[in-house]
C-alpha cells in the first residue's frame, strides 16, 4: 500500500526535530524483511575512494556568505524600528526572492528581558507580518503565559523571510540574516535568550548536536565581535510539541528553568 504522504511528511519532520537530519543511504532498507542476513557486515561493492589530501593544520571554517554589507546595514540601525526598516530593505538573503511576501521581524516588548529566537516565519507569519502567530505561535504564547512571561518577551527568528514550503532555513540563509539578529540582541540587551527548535539553536550557538541533546542545557552565546555574552537555553519547537504532545513536559521544564534564572537576583560583582 502506498504510504500516506502526510504521514511520511510528519515522520520526517519528527526525525528532523529530534536531530536525525542525515540520510545514510539514498533508499530505505527493510532489514526486517531481509532477516538476519542483512545484519552481517558486507564487503564494500567498490574500492574505497582515496582519502582527500588533508591540510597539515586545521583551517577555520569558511564563511559561506559574505555578510559585510548586512553587518554595515545592521550596525547603522540605532534602534529596533530602524533595524526593522533595514531588514525590509535588505536584498542579501535568497529567501526574500523565494516566494515570501514580506519581511517578518519581531513582536513583543522592546525592553523585554527575554528574547525568544525561532527558526523562521511560516505561512501565517508571512501573511500577518509577525513571528509566531500561527498554530505553533499560539502554543508558544500559551506556554509563555503559563510561565508568567507574556509581557517579558521579544520574539524573533533566525531568518526574516518565509522559507518556501515551510522548510527549515539553510545555514547560508541564517548566516545572511545573522548580523541583523545580532544587532537586535545588542539593541534589546535582554538578560537571556530562549532558542526555539533545532535549526535556531544550531545556528545561534554554532553547534551541531540535535535539539534533544541541547534542550534544557545552558550555553553561552557570544556576539561575533566578542563584546556581548548572554546565557542561552535551547528548547523544543512548539510545532514539534503539536505533533508530539508527550514532549510538552520537557519544554515546560525548560521554561521553568528559564523563568527561575530570569528572576534570580544578579550576583554582586
Ligand atoms: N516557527 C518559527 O520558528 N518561527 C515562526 O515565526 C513561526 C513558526
Amino acid at each position: 500500500m502506498p504510504a500516506d504522504p502526510r504521514a511520511v511528511e510528519s515522520l520526517i519532520a519528527f526525525w528532523a526535530d529530534a536531530g536525525v537530519d542525515t540520510a545514510l543511504a539514498e533508499a530505505p532498507q527493510d532489514r526486517m524483511a531481509r532477516g538476519l542476513e542483512a545484519l552481517r557486515p558486507r564487503p564494500p561493492l567498490t574500492a574505497p575512494a582515496p582519502a582527500p589530501a588533508r591540510p597539515s593544520f586545521a583551517a577555520a571554517p569558511e564563511p559561506i556568505v559574505d555578510v559585510s554589507a548586512a553587518r554595515a546595514l545592521a550596525a547603522a540601525a540605532g534602534d529596533l524600528a530602524e533595524l526593522e526598516a533595514a531588514i525590509a530593505a535588505f536584498e542579501g538573503c535568497a529567501l526574500r526572492f523565494a516566494g515570501a511576501s514580506r519581511a517578518v521581524f519581531a513582536r513583543g516588548a522592546p525592553d523585554a528581558p527575554l528574547m525568544v529566537i525561532g527558526e523562521g516565519p511560516g505561512a501565517e507569519e508571512d501573511a500577518q507580518g509577525a513571528p509566531f502567530v500561527g498554530r505553533a505561535g499560539k502554543l508558544l504564547d500559551k506556554m509563555l503565559a503559563a510561565a508568567g512571561l507574556t509581557d517579558r518577551v521579544f520574539i524573533t527568528n533566525t531568518v526574516f523571510w518565509r522559507p518556501p514550503g515551510n522548510r527549515d532555513p539553510t545555514p547560508a540563509e541564517q548566516q545572511a540574516c545573522a548580523p541583523f539578529l545580532e544587532r537586535a540582541i545588542a539593541l534589546l540587551q535582554p538578560k537571556l535568550l530562549l532558542l526555539v527548535g533545532g535549526a535556531a539553536a544550531k545556528s545561534v550557538l554554532q553547534r551541531k548536536e540535535g535539539i534533544l541533546s541541547m534542550r534544557g542545557r545552558w550555553f553561552e552565546w557570544r556576539s561575533a565581535d566578542g563584546l556581548l555574552e548572554l546565557p542561552a537555553l535551547p528548547t523544543l519547537h512548539p510545532a514539534f510539541l503539536l505533533r508530539q504532545p508527550a514532549a510538552k513536559k520537557m519544554a515546560w521544564e525548560d521554561l521553568l528553568t528559564l523563568s527561575e534564572r530570569l528572576d534570580r537576583p544578579a550576583r554582586p560583582t
